[in-house]
This record gives C-alpha cells, sequence and structure tokens, in this order.
C-alpha cells in the first residue's frame, strides 16, 4: 500500500503527491531559490476537513511535518525531506463582512488577494509589502506593512482563528475562547497548530493613497539618513516609512541610465487623505536633488504590488536576517553605510523600517509579540544569483548583524530569521518575557512539538 491509499486518508478531497507524480517538483518548490527539498508527501487541502485528516495522518505516521500558506518563509520551512508537507495554499476562500466590519480569508489567501477583496469596499487591514506573501505565515510571525504606524501589526488585526491542533481538534481562538491560544499564535508562529481561517478587523483605506518613493544617490546616505531619523520622529501615525539602500535594478520601470547605480530610498505610505499625505511626505522629496522621485497617489491595491518584480519567485537566493535598533544613532547610521557599501551583490539591500505609532500602543504582554518599543528595524537582505556566492552572501548578511548588535537589545524579527540557526538563545531573547508563556502553551497545545518547522518553541 503507498501513502496516499492509507485509510486515514480515506476521503481527502485535495490532492496527494508523492515523488513519482509529474506534479512534484511544482508542489515542492518555494519562494527561496536556495531550497531544494524532496518532501515524501504533499498534501494540497482543499478544505478544513483535509487539514484534520493529515495532521492526524502525519501524527499517527510519526512523520516530519512542514505546513505551507503562501510558501515565502525565507528559510524555507513550508517544505521538508522526506516528511509530509501540508499545503494549504489551495483554500482561498474570502468572506468580507461589511457591517462587522471583518473578513475571514483562508490561509491560502495571498496579501494581493486578501486586499483586492477588501478594497472593493474601501477597506483593508494591515499586511506585508509585497502582494505574494501568503497571509498566513506573516500574521502569525506579526506582519509588518504600509499600514503598521496606523492600525498596527497583521496579527494585531486579528479578531479570531480557526485552528487544527496537534491532537487533530478544530478549535476556534479569539480574545473570549480559547485565550491563550490566541495570545500564542500572534507572534508565536506555527508552533501550536495549523490555522485554517483568520478573521481580520478592517478600516477604511484609499482606494487611492499617497506614496512617497524617492531615489537619492547612495553618497549622500548619511545625509539623507539623518534627515530621515528627525522625520520619523516626529511623523504621524498615518505615515509608515521606509530607508533603503541599494542599486537600481536593470528593468523598465527604471531609466535605464540609472541601472546599477547606488541609491538610498525614501518611501512611504500615506494612510489618510491623499491631500494631506502629499502636504506632509513632500519633505522626504525635498533632501536636494533626486536620481528619481517616483512619488504619486496610487491605488492602495497597486501600492502593495509595487515591489512585487523585486522579489522574483525560485529565481534568486534569498537570505534574510533583522535586528532592532535602539536609536538610529549618527554611529548606527556609519555602521550601516559601511554595509550597504560592502553588499557582495547589488541585488542585496538594508532596509530601514520606521516603527512605533501604533505598533508600540499594544502592550508588550498583550500577545506573544514582543518588541512595541524599538522605533526602527533593521532588514539586512541577501539576495544573489549563483551557488557559488552563497557562503560571501550569507556571511555579509551574519556580520552585518552581528556589528549591529551593539546599537540593539538583541532581538530580532521572527518573520526575517536567516535560516534561524541560532536556535533557543535567540527566540529567548526575542520573545523576552513571554518566552516562558509560549513554552507553557506548546505543552498545552504540542507536547510532542509535531509542528517544529517554524521558529520553535520546544515543549
Ligand atoms: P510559508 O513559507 O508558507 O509559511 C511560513 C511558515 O509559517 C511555515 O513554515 C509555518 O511554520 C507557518 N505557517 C504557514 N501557514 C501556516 C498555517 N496556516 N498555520 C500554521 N502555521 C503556518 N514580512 C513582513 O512582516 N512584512 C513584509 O512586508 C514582508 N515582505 C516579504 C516579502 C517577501 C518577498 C518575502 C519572501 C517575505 C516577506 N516577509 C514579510 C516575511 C514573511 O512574513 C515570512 O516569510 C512569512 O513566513 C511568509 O508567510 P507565507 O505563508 O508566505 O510562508
Amino acid at each position: 500500500m503507498t501513502l496516499t491509499q492509507d485509510a486515514l486518508l480515506t476521503g481527502f478531497r485535495g490532492e496527494l503527491i508523492t515523488p513519482d507524480d509529474s506534479r512534484y517538483d511544482e508542489a515542492r518548490a518555494v519562494w527561496n531559490g536556495m531550497i531544494d527539498r524532496r518532501p515524501a508527501l504533499i498534501a494540497q487541502c482543499k478544505d478544513t476537513m483535509d487539514v484534520i485528516q493529515a495532521v492526524r495522518f502525519a501524527r499517527e505516521k510519526n512523520m516530519l511535518l512542514a505546513v505551507r500558506g503562501g510558501g515565502h518563509n525565507v528559510a524555507g520551512l513550508a517544505v521538508c525531506d522526506g516528511g509530509m508537507v501540508i499545503d494549504l495554499s489551495g483554500m482561498k476562500g474570502i468572506v468580507v463582512n461589511l457591517s462587522a466590519r471583518t473578513a475571514r480569508a483562508e490561509a491560502g489567501v495571498t496579501w494581493g488577494e486578501l486586499d483586492r477583496a477588501t478594497q472593493a469596499y474601501g477597506l483593508a487591514t494591515p499586511g506585508g509589502v509585497v502582494s505574494e506573501t501568503g497571509i498566513a505565515g506573516l500574521t502569525l510571525g506579526g506582519g509588518l506593512g504600509w499600514l503598521r504606524r496606523k492600525y498596527g501589526l497583521s496579527s494585531d488585526n486579528l479578531s479570531s482563528v480557526e485552528i487544527v491542533t496537534a491532537d487533530g481538534r478544530l478549535l476556534t481562538a479569539s480574545e473570549t475562547e480559547n485565550a491563550d491560544l490566541f495570545w500564542g499564535i500572534r507572534g508565536g508562529g506555527g508552533n501550536f497548530g495549523i490555522v485554517t481561517a483568520f478573521e481580520y478587523r478592517l478600516h477604511p483605506v484609499g482606494p487611492e493613497v499617497m506614496m512617497a518613493f524617492v531615489l537619492y544617490p547612495f553618497e549622500r546616505a548619511a545625509e539623507v539618513l539623518t534627515f530621515f531619523r528627525e522625520f520619523a520622529a516626529d511623523a504621524p501615525d498615518e505615515i509608515s516609512a521606509f530607508a533603503v539602500m541599494g542599486s537600481v535594478p536593470a528593468e523598465p520601470a527604471y531609466p535605464e541610465a540609472l541601472h546599477h547605480k547606488d541609491y538610498v530610498l525614501l518611501a512611504a505610505c500615506y494612510a489618510g487623505s491623499v491631500a494631506e499625505g502629499r502636504r506632509l511626505l513632500q519633505p522626504l522629496r525635498e533632501q536636494g536633488e533626486p536620481m528619481l522621485d517616483m512619488s504619486a497617489p496610487i491605488q492602495y491595491v497597486d501600492m502593495q504590488m509595487f515591489l512585487d518584480a523585486d522579489y522574483p519567485a525560485g529565481k534568486l537566493r534569498y537570505y534574510w536576517k533583522s535586528v532592532y535598533l535602539n536609536s538610529l544613532s549618527d554611529d548606527a547610521i556609519d555602521h550601516l553605510i559601511m554595509q550597504a557599501a560592502s553588499r557582495p551583490s547589488s541585488h542585496s539591500t538594508i532596509d530601514i523600517w520606521q516603527l512605533g505609532g501604533a505598533i508600540s500602543r499594544f502592550s508588550p504582554d498583550a500577545s506573544a509579540f514582543r518588541n512595541r518599543h524599538s522605533p526602527f528595524l533593521i532588514g539586512v537582505e541577501a539576495n544573489w544569483e549563483n551557488q557559488r556566492d552563497d557562503v560571501a552572501n550569507m556571511e555579509w548578511t551574519r556580520t552585518c548583524i552581528q556589528e549591529l548588535q551593539m546599537f540593539s537589545d538583541g532581538s530580532q524579527y521572527m518573520n526575517f530569521p536567516g535560516f534561524l540557526e541560532e536556535g533557543e538563545q535567540q527566540m529567548r531573547t526575542s520573545f523576552g518575557r513571554n518566552y516562558d508563556r509560549l513554552v507553557e502553551l506548546k505543552k498545552k497545545y504540542d507536547p510532542t512539538n509535531l509542528f517544529r518547522l517554524n521558529h520553535n518553541v520546544k515543549p
């Protein structure tokens, strides 16, 4: 008898894919081109009952288990060698409840799909900045996007989830039902079960928002970043901004004369009226002569897709890490500029995310997501083409993060975790006092650590 004929999977409505299936290579591919893993079974679920059956099967057979939403996990944890993948990417249901201002989305939905459905009503919930990322992994790890300072993290906007726990039960978790579980899944990732549906609170957004997107020559990075620090300190919550250092891609979206030139980018979204946004974002556009200024009013759904082309699935190799900064001091700026100048790959960037606003108004104990106080997050994104350059690019990223420790409390954002090689120590530092509570929850909901391919809390 083959795996797919097992009685435990009788009636499974989705697709069961094994290595001899012609669809196998497509089904096991994930976004990060570095990842090449060969699971024994991929269970592409069609509905919640499929998920329940698949979890029971993995537990009974004692199989290593990976869970896939959008497949964008940087460490490639949505796929494993030899075990089973429970793939939710085909579960695409979305229902918007206009009177309650909520949206219920199944776990295979991407941000682009959810934004489209909610923007039909002029509503949105905070997502990420690339539309192809899955709502599932991003929300469970926190979720930082263009609305973060106005409305908080994606996980801050959850009103409930439906989740299949390790014993195969389907539970609802919210502030009033299984509240401990609801606390843990908001930042604690996939440790406690497989979320089959997310319910988000929605807010009026757009349909048009003001976007700032201004590239300055890299040689002026010190003064531009110093300005960015001051701008960020006084910005209203409607503004969520970034500064990025990188090289202009050789893409038709950019004038040919600028291709490969190094830049420092100031980018922001104003989550309010376009007129007010245009006025308040104007200073970002006036820091001397820009190389290129693409700032404009833009449909919110288009803003959400604006960066998509920079992150092609499967084509590049990716290794991203992060560190929270205590402040963007002159010293930190000097380090960041030196690090950007030493990038081994022109596809790579150093990103400075402005935090604060609504994120900082949630208590660090309100959910598992701990870091509410840091004003900036640094994302070091190594993106490159050839396997032979793996070591140089990964080393560059690690060195950058290492050198930035002196400006940080050491905590990382778990959605940009490298390959999670620092293990439990990093988890303890990043979750602080919340870590022990996560361990208690893990013991209660997943004592055998069935769900371990994630930023893992050991029971
Ligand atoms: P997957 O690889 O499918 O899943 C990631 C992990 O989440 C899995 O290994 C599993 O542990 C868990 N998981 C997935 N689905 C479920 C489920 N239904 N139930 C339980 N556990 C589950 N992050 C931000 O905060 N903001 C951004 O703007 C942002 N932009 C990004 C852009 C790109 C191009 C990429 C690649 C990543 C970006 N990220 C961003 C990081 C992103 O949040 C994480 O990579 C996240 O894990 C992706 O979720 P996914 O569902 O697509 O990934």
